[in-house]
């Protein structure tokens, strides 16, 4: 479904993804793994269109969408929640989950929106509440939520996980396992590398900008070299 080949990325003169490749199946949970500054945020904001890579391809459903515009991606089926949520803090949980739909033309942005406050309860209790009054995990799952509501076949989660409380996070990864199993293909990066790879199908590690190893997720899981070296030893 997506297949990223040899990209380059740059912020101003400093290389941050040197000759990345990487490749999602329909239908799978693919998860990035590697620490901080490994060039995990950045490989997502090339595949969603925020940072355009200088070399390589990215290729979605057999088509070259290298250099296209968050926008235009969005309406081919890739949505992006960003590292930090980033939710519209001033305008209602509804507003928020409306916004996520704004690029629609169906007439299903109501059932949808139905849907959502069925599968998210908390989000229907504070229908009317501004996002900015949300917990964490509330403002992850309304992130979650408003991408959803546009329709991805795509969905990129940059570090769904952070700051929130392991209780909360194990909730992230059901619904994440739950958005997976009713047909939407997800692209995850994690610094959870356990708990990730245990819902994904496969993985790839970036150190430094460089993939360094990809494989299955069990294999990734059992191999304990890379878990030592990369994912720390938890
Ligand atoms: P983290 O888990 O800490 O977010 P990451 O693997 O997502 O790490 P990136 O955010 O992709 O890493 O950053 C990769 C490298 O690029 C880091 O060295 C970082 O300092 C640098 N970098 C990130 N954003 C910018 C920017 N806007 N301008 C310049 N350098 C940046």
């Amino acid at each position: 479904m997506l297949k990223v080949s040899g990209i380059d990325a740059y912020y101003g003169k400093i290389q941050v993804l040197k000759n990345v490749s990487l490749q999602v199946e329909e239908g799978s949970i693919v998860t990035i793994l590697g620490a901080n500054g490994a060039g995990k945020t950045t490989t997502m904001k090339s595949v969603s269109g925020l940072l355009k890579p200088q070399k390589g391809k990215i290729e979605f459903l057999g088509e070259d969408v290298t250099g296209l515009r968050p926008d235009q991606l969005l309406r081919k089926g890739i949505a992006l929640v960003p590292e930090g949520r980033q939710i519209l803090a001033g305008m209602t949980v509804l507003e928020n989950l409306e916004m996520g739909a704004y690029h629609r033309k169906d007439n299903e942005v109501e059932k949808d929106l139905n849907k959502m406050m069925e599968r998210f309860p908390i989000l229907k209790e504070r229908e009317k509440q501004l996002g900015g009054t949300l917990s964490g995990g509330q403002q992850q799952m309304l992130a979650i939520a408003r991408a959803i509501m546009s329709k991805p076949k795509l969905l990129l989660l940059d570090e769904p996980s952070m700051g929130l409380a392991p209780l909360i996070v194990s909730d992230i990864f059901k619904i994440i396992k739950e958005i997976n199993g009713s047909g939407t293909t997800v692209l995850l990066v994690e610094q959870n590398a356990r708990q990730a790879l245990r819902i994904s199908d496969s993985g790839f590690v970036l150190e430094t900008g460089k993939i360094v190893a990809e494989g299955k997720a069990n294999e990734l899981l059992n191999d304990s070299r890379i878990m030592e070296a990369y994912l720390g030893k938890k």
